[in-house]
Order: C-alpha cells, then sequence, then structure tokens
C-alpha cells in the first residue's frame, strides 16, 4: 500500500497535493521540478501568475501602490497557468509572457503587487482551482498556510539570505551588470516585504516540515524533499 502510494505515476499519487513554500532563492522551482518528476505530479508556480499580473500593472503604467487601481485592473485580467515539464507557461489576457516576467523590474513589482488582500484572493482562488483535482505540486509563500492548508505535505525550504542571494546571482544570463551586493539586497527587501505583509506573510505552516538548504547540493535537497514527501505520504496511509 504504502509502496503504491509512492511510486511515481500511480493512480493515487496523482491525487496528491505537495505544498512548497519559502523565501526566493531557496531552491523552490528546482525541487519542486523534480518532485513533480518523481511522484508523476504537475509542478504549479503561484509565483508566475503575480509576476503576469505585475507585467501588466507595469504596462498600464499603474502606481504599483495603488490598491483601488490594481483591483480594478485585476477585475480585466485573465492569468492561466500552464503546467509545463522545464517551467510553467504563463497566459495573460491570452498572450504568451513566460519569457518576460523573470527580469528584475517585475520581480520587483510582483512582490509590491502581492501585498493587496484582493489580489491575493483573487490569485488563492484561481490557484485553488488549479489544484482542485489534485496530482500537484505547488510552489510559493502561501500555499501550505492559505491556498491549500490540508496539503498532503508541507515543506518550507530555506537558506541562509547570503546563500540565497549568490544562488540568484549565478542564474543571472551572461553579460549582465549586477553586482552580487545589489543582488543579495534586492532579495533581502524582497522578503522583508512578503515575511512582513499583514496579509498572509510568508511563514511556515504549522504542520510543514523545515528544510534548510544552506549546506547543501542541490541533490541533496531534492533527495531530502523526496524523503519528506515520502514519509508524509506513507504517514497518511497508516
Ligand atoms: O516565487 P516568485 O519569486 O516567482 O514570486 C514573485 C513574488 O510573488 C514574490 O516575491 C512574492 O511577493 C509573490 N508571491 C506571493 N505568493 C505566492 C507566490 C509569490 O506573494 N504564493
Amino acid at each position: 500500500m504504502t509502496g503504491d502510494l509512492n511510486s511515481p505515476g500511480s493512480p493515487r499519487a496523482r491525487k496528491i497535493i505537495v505544498a512548497i513554500d519559502g523565501p526566493a532563492g531557496a531552491g523552490k522551482s528546482t525541487i519542486a521540478r523534480h518532485l513533480a518528476r518523481h511522484f508523476g505530479l504537475l509542478n504549479l508556480e503561484t509565483g508566475a501568475m503575480y509576476r503576469a499580473f505585475a507585467l501588466k500593472a507595469l504596462r498600464a503604467e499603474i502606481p504599483l501602490s495603488d490598491s483601488a487601481a490594481l483591483v480594478r485592473l485585476a477585475q480585466e485580467t485573465a492569468i492561466r497557468l500552464e503546467p509545463g515539464d522545464a517551467e510553467n507557461r504563463v497566459l495573460l489576457d491570452g498572450e504568451d509572457v513566460t519569457g518576460l516576467i523573470r527580469n528584475q523590474t517585475v520581480t520587483d513589482a510582483a512582490s509590491k503587487v502581492s501585498v493587496f488582500p484582493p489580489i491575493r484572493t483573487w490569485m488563492v482562488r484561481l490557484q485553488q482551482e488549479l489544484g482542485a483535482d489534485g496530482g500537484v505540486v505547488m510552489e510559493g509563500r502561501d500555499i501550505g498556510t492559505v491556498v491549500f492548508p490540508h496539503a498532503d505535505a508541507k515543506i518550507f525550504l530555506d537558506a541562509a539570505p547570503e546563500v540565497r542571494g549568490m544562488r540568484r546571482f549565478d542564474q543571472l544570463p551572461s553579460g549582465h551588470a549586477h553586482q552580487p551586493e545589489d543582488v543579495i539586497r534586492d532579495l533581502h527587501e524582497r522578503d522583508q516585504r512578503d515575511r512582513n505583509r499583514a496579509d498572509s506573510p510568508l511563514r511556515p505552516a504549522p504542520d510543514a516540515v523545515l528544510l534548510d538548504s544552506t549546506h547543501m547540493t542541490l541533490d541533496q535537497a531534492v533527495k531530502a524533499a523526496e524523503d519528506i514527501v515520502s514519509e508524509r505520504l506513507a504517514a497518511h496511509a497508516r
């Protein structure tokens, strides 16, 4: 029974919900992708949805502090997330914006628009619909606490800020003009906003398993995450 449950691609495995939360640069996306492959699940990156909306707000030149205008904009916005093997495809009002949402301007804007409760309520509803049938690894900041508080397995992935900053720095495209200290500072500012916002701040769910990847290689962190999910699923089956 336990074996069936954990075997990749088994019918039961396809129904489960795995929540991965944590700050930027902790390795959530990479680990979520591996878990999705290993357990036969769809990988859904909720940050991409906030990023797509932030792109729309930037294009409309709406001040990112104007909550009323952002809410009006949200009312005329359709965001779709399509799971893919490497990354999710993000459709903003039908336009594929996947390649446009990872730059620093959009990153910063996403963390600003995501503080407003009506924007979060809208996103949470969309995310709950996406995961309603189960069979997903959903990754973000509030998945285990708000979006799927009854997720089968919850991981809160963290790492020391300097380590997270350097990982982000190393992922930047070649020829960029950033300095490591700038990347670490931006990440720190974003962390502070995510952790201190009034509505669903970034924090571990009480039943999340904490995984600190500071001193781990990617392979070690992936293996640790796989073990956590397998263990949680086995515990549920008992
Ligand atoms: O995960 P990612 O870095 O793509 O997220 C971009 C921003 O979107 C985060 O800094 C955070 O402010 C916001 N976000 C959020 N809740 C989520 C996912 C992302 O507030 N579930």
